[in-house]
């Protein structure tokens, strides 16, 4: 059976619990424990699939095709595991399981009541992780602040569970946030007080309090906090604001963290901790200075946290290529204006990332027409593949009709059109193509290039997919399918011959890279980028105007 970390949030949210939780795995992978981290969410979506990235940021796929908190993104990139679906819970999917056993009679004759039932199935739900993985320490975090009352069920489980697993198999940490108060310039502890009083009060003390700060956390200070909060003062761990996230497993680690952890759930840990490959990749982050300018053309611009994972998997290959990461952030709407176009030519590289819906689609179409006859490199991801498609069928293929039926039901050229195992779907949730399938590379590409594969399995999530009626037509004017699946009848990856690089994934590649790994085709698209100067290309004019 593995041991429990529950990882809980005071004071505010968007504190890092979740890159705290990530980095708590990493230390722990770093000793040769084997972690996994499950997420569990209050709200009452199933899951993050209906939301608006506005709400949630980023939808994070699993390999088993969950859709998931963002979170296990970064849990991914720290531990460098593949989580599954039972890594990410909700109060949707507990109250659904639970109201479907009560419809079949599975209760007869019981009231059924937040405690024992819900309790008991959030308790099923945190065993599932223990089971489907061979885990020696399962982290669990609980989205949300201590102290709403959507939480409380959840946090009425951990309590249980310290009784059900035993005292010396639970370890609870509370990641709280002093406030700076800017006139007298100090940090304040107080918050973090009543929130511990707040968590004890539904019966856990938490044995651990990370405190995060945007100044440093002085050792008066740890010893305050140590001392009204009724924590080991080794337990209080200061944790300020850092410029990189890949820095806070050495930071809890310097902290004596690690060690702290070890003893307290007496783990037989294989060996001393390897870090030392971390700590020089957070070294080489550091120093990276010549700058790589990459533009996200995207409709959810404002709300960075929506691409989280294409901005980790850029800022990975990034580094891998000695240079420094800069965004710029378009809203593909204002292109349609006319407007951003001076910042697009700028940039040493484009990517379109994922998408939903026609906002903004006709920016991301002019983007792809502008990076194929500049020759910017261009990244497409999903949707980033499809409009390639459509401006490919318009502008080169003389097509002018052509569009996605996502946007244009009855479109005369529908390149890009619904899989035909979506036509029945009435369901909006988990309906999708998701998940990690194969996917054959042919030989000479770009594309296979950059894996040095045969085969790759990466993860998708979309309804429509390239039409094969166009795919002669398209080798015939200097596309390429560089990546299909193994029946040979969908378009996995698209490219173009004569051009840097101009390449479309109908999956996801930014889920499988990871800091000291940069994913292949984001890899081999930086480097294309740092051989592009913007100014090497004024002489082809460009109509932005629609
Ligand atoms: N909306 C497109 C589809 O469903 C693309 C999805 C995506 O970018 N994830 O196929």
């Amino acid at each position: 059976m593995p041991k429990y970390i529950f990882c809980t949030g005071g004071v505010v949210s968007s504190v890092g619990k979740g890159v705290t939780a990530a980095a708590i795995g990493r230390i722990l992978k770093a000793r040769g424990v084997k972690v996994a981290i499950q997420k569990l969410d209050p709200y009452l979506n199933v899951d993050p699939g209906t939301m608006s990235p506005y709400q949630h940021g980023e939808v994070f796929v699993t390999a088993d095709g969950a859709e998931t908190d963002l979170d296990l993104g970064h849990y991914e990139r720290f531990i460098d595991n593949d989580l599954d679906r039972t890594c990410n819970v909700t109060t949707g999917q507990i109250y659904s399981e639970v109201i479907n056993k009560e419809r079949r009679g599975d209760y007869l004759g019981g009231t059924i009541q937040v405690i024992p039932h819900i309790t008991n199935e959030i308790k099923r739900r945190i065993g599932l992780v223990g089971q489907n993985t061979d885990a020696d320490v399962v982290i669990v975090e609980v989205g949300g602040t201590v102290g709403d009352i959507e939480g409380q069920p959840f946090l009425e489980a951990l309590r249980q569970l310290r009784t059900d697993v035993g005292r010396d198999n639970t370890l609870y940490v509370h990641v709280t946030f002093l406030p700076h108060i800017g006139a007298t310039g100090e940090l304040k502890t107080k918050p973090t007080q009543h929130s511990v009083r707040e968590l004890r009060s539904i019966g856990i003390q938490p044995q651990v309090i990370v405190a995060r700060a945007d100044a440093p956390v002085s050792q008066d200070l740890q010893g305050k906090i140590a001392l009204f909060c009724d924590v080991d003062s080794r337990a209080v761990i200061p944790l300020e604001t850092t410029d990189n996230i890949y820095a806070v497993p050495l930071i809890l680690e310097d902290c004596g963290l690690g060690e702290y952890v070890v003893e307290k759930l007496q783990l037989g840990v294989q060996h001393a901790p390897e870090l030392s490959e971390w700590r020089e990749m957070v070294g080489q982050m550091r120093q990276v200075n010549t700058p790589v300018r990459i533009a996200i053309v995207g409709k959810y611009v404002e709300l960075h946290d929506a691409y989280m994972s294409v901005k980790e998997a850029l800022s990975h290959a990034a580094v891998y290529h000695n240079h420094k990461l800069e965004i710029e952030w378009i809203y593909s709407g204002d292109l349609e204006k006319g407007k951003g176009w001076n910042l697009l030519e700028q940039v040493n590289g484009i990517v379109v990332p994922g998408g939903f819906g026609d906002r903004g689609i006709e920016g991301k179409i002019l983007t792809a027409q502008f990076a194929r006859t500049r020759k910017v490199p261009y990244l497409g991801l999903c949707l980033g593949m499809q409009v390639m498609c459509v401006e490919f069928t318009r502008n080169v293929l003389g097509l002018e009709e052509a569009n996605s039926t996502e946007f244009e039901t009855s479109c005369k050229h529908p390149v890009i059109d619904l899989m035909p195992d979506q036509l029945h779907v009435s369901n909006m949730g988990g309906t999708m193509r998701l998940g990690s399938y194969p996917c054959v590379l042919t030989p000479g590409t770009k594309a296979a290039a950059a894996y040095q594969a045969e085969v790759v399995h990466e993860r998708h999530r979309h309804r429509f997919e390239f039409s094969n009626r166009y795919r002669e037509m398209f080798e015939a004017a200097g596309a390429c399918f560089s990546g299909i699946s193994p029946d040979g009848r969908l378009v996995e990856i698209t490219e173009l011959v004569d051009h840097p690089f101009m390449l479309g994934s109908q999956f996801h590649p930014e889920f499988l890279s990871r800091p000291n790994r940069p994913h292949p085709l984001f890899r081999d698209f930086i480097q294309a980028a740092t051989q592009f100067e913007p100014a090497d290309q004024p002489t082809l004019q460009f109509d932005a105007e629609i």
